[in-house]
């Protein structure tokens, strides 16, 4: 059972009562579970910062007479006071429940969990229904079950929570498991996760073990938010983190490909390649690069990438997973390059046969797709960066005027100077080929502008389109009247009128006369 107790906070996060807090979690501790209710103009929460679409789909769920909260890292990254980069739902209405309300614009999705998409334009609010952490009863294939693997991993997880403090138990950390009703204006936390906040903890819900034996993805989730927020991770979510790590070698390598990306590829990379590497978990994601770890080039290298990219996330440019993981494995293709070439030619030939490389590049990435798949569009991506490389490097032997139009080469040249700062050898190359590279970005700009004039142009033959329907709608409805009122002004004109119309109208008239009605 839990031990419910209601306390009222008053004052904002940075200066709330500790006590309180305090309390709060401990009886969360103690029962399994506490409540807090805080409003959010106690805590300062700027509302402002919330989608307005995503605060429309709680108010419709709420219409519709179902509970609905926001929750998870927007609650988060509002009480950090961080603008959130999505919003979550989460409701006690069903998928299909959800389908109904928004018909033409949401579509059910995943696989492991069943969540729904609603869409306005290109904003997606996620909205999901109550979970529970407990084992169904219901029957198997029912849609409705929490399946476990021998390991204790969670291969599929579809229990509805019978409420909010179930969904609460089910989520990973404390300071995920906030929920916000836009409506009432309050937090609800049932974890203790506000006053993790105010301390700036990481801790897990429920026993560490058995949550990272459920889903061991939970542990690399730590070190991210680890990374992310500069919070410490609790000592008892952190402490089955090494004797788990290897757990993660049973995570679905499709899942684990776009687990990687939000690590390295959302503008926390350089830290979270620090705390990855701490723990030791870093050459479990890339069991290549494992054995560079401790050549400090290497390290200067990856992450001076990562916290270029970073940047370009700060500055809201895009970074492909193609060029992280092109920039991570890069030394393990030289290496085994420079072993290849020894072995294969008495001298180090710099420039080994096209089928050596071509070897040398599936044997890397087909070791790398056992942990994270890639799709074929990023694996070949990588292998063609890297065939450039030795391209770029080749000077006398290539047909530059090709090469400078291929579409990868302006990546190819970015990821030349990166190496080019670590490799001196390179500056002559990275000098040659810089003015190909200006021509070529200023033609893609060119091009991208062109793109966007035409883009904008059909944007506005739509408009016109649409507006000149309108005005022929309009016209169409003014000519209509017009013709009415010549009609009503034909019907004043009795002598046009044939005698059945007369006698029609008289009656009328005397009617509207009966009934007192304002007759001329
Ligand atoms: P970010 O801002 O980096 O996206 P987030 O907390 O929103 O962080 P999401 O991956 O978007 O992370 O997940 C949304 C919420 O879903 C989380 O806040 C957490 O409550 C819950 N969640 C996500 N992954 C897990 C998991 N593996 N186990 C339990 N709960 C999870
Ligand atoms: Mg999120």
């Amino acid at each position: 059972m839990f031990g419910f107790r209601r306390i009222k906070i008053i004052t904002p996060l940075d200066s709330l009562d500790i006590s309180s807090l305090k309390s709060s979690k401990a009886l969360a501790k103690k029962h399994g579970s506490s409540k807090l209710v805080v409003s959010t103009d106690d805590l300062r929460i700027n509302l402002n910062e919330i989608s307005s679409y995503a605060m429309r789909v709680v108010a419709t769920l709420q219409k519709h007479h179902y509970e609905a909260y926001l929750v998870g890292g927007c609650i988060r990254d509002l009480l950090l006071g961080k603008k959130p980069k999505d919003f979550d739902v989460s409701t006690n209405a069903t998928p299909e429940q959800i389908r109904q309300i928004f018909v033409s614009n949401s579509r059910i999705i995943g696989r492991r969990f069943k969540i729904v998409h609603v869409l306005q334009g290109k904003e997606i609010i996620e909205v999901t229904t109550f979970r529970s952490n407990k084992v169904a009863t219901s029957k198997p294939h029912s849609g409705r079950t929490r399946v476990k693997a021998e390991s204790g991993m969670l291969i599929r997880d579809n229990v509805y929570g019978k409420n909010i403090i179930e969904d609460s138990q089910r989520r990973d950390f404390t300071i995920n498991a906030l929920y916000l009703d836009p409506v009432k204006k309050v937090i609800y936390d049932f974890n203790g996760g506000l006053y993790d906040m105010q301390q700036g903890v990481i801790d897990i819900i429920g026993d560490p073990e058995t949550r990272y034996s459920e889903d061991p993805v939970r542990m690399i989730r730590a070190l991210r938010f680890c990374a992310k927020l500069g919070f410490k991770i609790s000592r008892r979510t952190l402490s089955p983190i090494k004797k788990m790590a290897s757990n993660l070698n049973a995570v679905s390598n499709a899942r684990m490909f776009e687990e990687v990306n939000k690590l390295f590829l959302t503008g926390h990379g350089l830290q979270t390649f620090r705390t990855l590497r701490k723990y030791n978990i870093f050459e479990l994601l890339f069991p290549a690069a494992g054995e560079l770890l401790d050549n400090q080039n290497y390290i200067n290298f990856v992450e001076y990438a990562l916290s270029s990219s970073d940047k370009r996330y700060q500055e809201d440019k895009r970074n492909m997973p193609h060029f992280l993981y092109a920039v991570i494995l890069w030394a393990v293709f030289q290496k085994r390059m420079f072993i290849s070439n020894q072995t294969y030619n008495s001298a180090v030939v710099l420039v080994p046969q096209n089928k050596l490389i071509s070897g040398l590049l599936n044997d890397i990435i087909t070791e790398q797709n056992r942990i994270t798949d890639m799709p074929m569009a990023v694996a070949d991506s990588i292998r063609s960066l890297w065939r450039m490389q030795l391209t770029l490097d080749d000077i006398e032997n290539c047909n530059v005027d090709e090469i400078a139009a291929r579409n990868i080469f302006r990546a190819s040249y970015d990821f030349l100077t990166l190496r080019g700062k670590f490799e001196p050898y390179l500056k002559n190359a990275v000098n040659f080929w810089e003015p190909y590279y200006i021509k070529s970005k200023e033609l893609a700009d060119k091009r991208k502008a062109k793109k966007e004039e035409l883009i904008l142009g059909r944007k506005a033959r739509k408009k016109e389109k649409l507006a000149q329907k309108k005005r022929a709608y309009e016209e169409k409805l003014a000519s209509k009247k017009a013709k009415r009122k010549a009609n009503e002004e034909s019907f004043d004109d009795e002598a046009n009128l044939s005698a059945k119309r007369k006698k029609q109208l008289e009656k009328a008239r005397a009617w509207r006369a009966a009934m007192h009605l304002d007759v001329k």
